[in-house]
């Protein structure tokens, strides 16, 4: 970036209509656009992933460089922090870069990560994942959509209103999000009084299509449970006691049965779901970006996208029984499962947890005995859609895009979230980010779409201004 664009003066709501607003900010995004592209490029060109196995100076590197990318468009504050884990090991460094608005104005703090997902096997990239690449309307590598795009929305959208700025901002770029952001609850304690905000925009996830904005408004959490189910003291030779004595797989196997009804959807009393949903999934589309073999039936009732959203699913991911290439004609006496449980908005990982285990002693079959084990839990999180901030950034996002924006879930979960509400429980936290559904976020050839990051710019500023209007 070289140097800061005349900042636009400010519209006054009574004179101007906003849309007009939104013009001239696109075309001030205009005359500094390839120098955006530039920034994006040497961002991209640092493999900063924050993997324990993968070399830490790069993410080390690229802190330095998103903020040399700040000072660059004005923070004076500028720092790059850590914090440490819980066991001790020192965080991944992250960017905290503050500026202070008019007297009394709101604090904005704009979030975003500059660790990006290792490439996973590189032969399957059709260009140089850490080469920022454009092919029409994309420009494709590791981390150009997630998240050094979000560090440029956040960046461009200040530089385009230079001085001129009705609000305090903090600058956070995170270093360790893609790692599971280990230091990220001490960070937030340990810079606690930096950090602080009224309205915590997160630039980390996407809109519903190309062209369409959304604000993500509810995400699911998630919870992970180990349980045994033993019906034996030992293993016993299934010829002489085979159909007589239940083995553990059989009672296991059944047990598992019952988590789902005849139509895929979880049959587990107790967890909270919801149907209702601003938008639609087609089921076309549906199945053909899921990869489901033709003639599979999709699992589950009511719309697609509460299905993913606001409704709980239920999933066996680890079962230990033996591999098939050693098996022997062998009565197992007891097995192993881990399931993991997406948990929809409103609903808590203690409650689902409990609902489940409930749910498995009480269908155990023979008798059998149940154990349980390991388990983790994330929060769900579904915003205050009372706020009137959500409404500010809805018409911002309708009015940088030229389309209606939309409220959309996400059926994965983003668990800093949770961490920045328990540390933060007045801010207003705003989800908004620059992936589409052909970003391919932590695949192969991930890309940016370029007219949408143009937009989630634009967005980006008028929401600034609103909100430093007091709207
Ligand atoms: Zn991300």
């Amino acid at each position: 970036m070289t140097e800061t664009p005349h900042p636009l003066p400010s519209t006054d709501p009574s004179s101007a209509s906003s849309s007009s607003r939104a013009a001239e900010l696109h075309s001030a995004l205009d005359t500094v656009f390839d120098e955006v592209v530039e920034d994006l490029t040497s961002l991209v060109a640092i493999p900063s992933i924050a993997w324990p196995s993968f070399d830490p100076s790069h993410v080390a590197a690229s802190a330095d460089a998103v903020a040399r990318l700040a000072r660059d468009t004005g923070f004076t504050d500028v720092e790059v922090l850590t914090a440490a884990t819980d066991s001790g090991e020192a965080g991944a460094p992250a960017v905290v870069a503050r500026r202070d608005g008019p007297e009394g104005a709101p604090v904005v703090v704009l979030y975003a990560h500059h660790d990006v997902q290792p490439t996973g096997d590189e032969a399957l990239w059709d260009t140089p994942p850490f080469v920022a690449t454009r092919r029409g309307d994309r420009i494709f590598g590791r981390g150009a959509a997630d998240d050094k795009a979000g560090i440029l929305v956040h960046l461009t959208a200040l530089r385009l209103l230079g001085d001129d700025l009705g609000v305090g901002v903090v600058l956070f770029v995170e270093g360790e999000e893609e790692a599971g952001s280990p230091s990220f609850r001490n960070f937030l304690r340990d810079h606690r009084e930096r950090l602080a905000g009224d309205v915590i925009v997160v630039a980390d996830s996407g809109n519903w299509q190309v062209g369409t904005p959304a604000l993500t408004t509810s995400l699911r959490g998630m919870a992970s449970l180990e349980f045994t189910v033993t019906t034996l003291d030992h293993a016993v030779h299934s010829g002489m006691y085979g159909g007589v004595v239940p083995d553990a797989a059989l009672a296991m196997t059944k047990l598992l049965g019952t988590l789902h009804d005849d139509d895929g959807a979880v049959a587990v009393e107790g967890l909270r779901a919801e149907q209702s949903t601003d938008v639609d999934y087609g089921e076309t589309a549906l199945r053909r970006d899921s990869g489901v073999l033709d003639g599979v039936e999709l699992i589950g009732r009511g719309p697609l996208a509460s299905r993913m959203w606001t409704q709980p699913a239920l999933t066996v991911i680890g079962l230990d029984l033996p591999h098939v290439d050693v098996s022997s004609n062998t009565l197992q006496h007891a097995v192993r499962a881990k399931l993991s449980i997406r948990i929809a908005p409103g609903d808590t990982p203690a409650s689902a947890l409990t609902a489940v285990k409930d749910h498995l002693r009480a269908h155990a079959p023979f008798g059998a005995r149940v154990a349980f084990g390991a388990e983790e839990g994330g929060s769900p999180w579904c915003a205050d859609l009372s706020d009137p901030v959500v409404g500010t950034a809805m018409e911002a996002l309708t009015r940088g895009f030229g389309t209606d924006s939309v409220q959309i879930g996400l059926g994965g979960s983003i668990p800093f979230i949770a961490d920045l509400l328990e540390e933060f429980p007045r801010a207003s936290i705003l989800v908004t980010g620059v992936e589409d559904p052909d970003a391919r976020a932590h695949s192969a050839n991930e890309s940016l779409h370029v007219p949408d990051f143009r937009s989630a710019i634009v967005s980006e500023a008028l929401l600034l201004e609103a909100l430093g209007r007091g709207a």
